[in-house]
């Protein structure tokens, strides 16, 4: 009979669990403190974490992120290895119908990091093109430009000639090639 039950509603495991506070409760805790904007964004205006995102109680000591239980409270559980997305760019939004359950990786492709936006845009931070010549494949993952990096190595020796110029004349070469030697004749 339990086993039975438990079959039908699932594992519901402790990251889903809503403690033994009702939805009710929640829900109520959660609109308390959101402002609807101009965007229709669901603005957290309590607790937010460094990097912006709503955070609340949700039973006992547990805190969860407020897009989190927006999601759970209004559309269900989150399936297994998906993270919420929000779809507004508004980490503070709790708007069910701004946030998307996708996979991490998806959503960290929709993010800002160069890296990502070079994925997405095919183009480096200095918007080269990543076409096959100008593309230098770094351990079969990571891509380099290369114009970019043709640039940097120019400035580079540019710099190591503009350094050697400096140096006075008739001072002893501080990198000879062979060590003077210290043996006696
Ligand atoms: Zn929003
Ligand atoms: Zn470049």
């Amino acid at each position: 009979m339990h086993y039975a039950r438990w079959r039908l509603y699932g594992d519901v495991s402790d990251d889903h669990a809503f403690g033994n506070v009702s939805d009710f409760k929640r829900r109520r805790a959660l609109m308390a403190k959101i402002r609807v904007d101009e965007l229709g964004c669901w603005v957290w205006t309590g607790t937010k974490t460094a990097e912006g995102y709503g955070q609340m109680r949700v039973g006992g000591r547990r805190r969860d992120y407020t897009h989190r239980v927006s999601y759970q409270l209004h559309k269900g559980p989150i399936p297994e290895g998906l993270a919420i997305d929000h779809l507004c760019k508004n980490r503070a939004c709790a708007n069910p119908e701004h946030l998307e359950a996708v996979h991490p990786r998806i959503n960290a492709m929709r993010g800002d990091a160069p890296g990502i936006v070079a994925y997405r845009t095919n183009r480096c931070k200095r918007n080269h093109e990543f076409t096959p010549e100008n593309t230098i494949t770094v351990g079969g993952r990571w891509r380099r430009c290369r114009t970019c990096e043709n640039a940097w190595q120019r400035e580079r020796r540019a710099k190591k000639k503009a350094a050697v110029n400096a140096m006075p004349v008739g001072e002893p070469n501080p990198h000879p090639r062979t060590p003077p030697s210290s043996r006696p004749a």
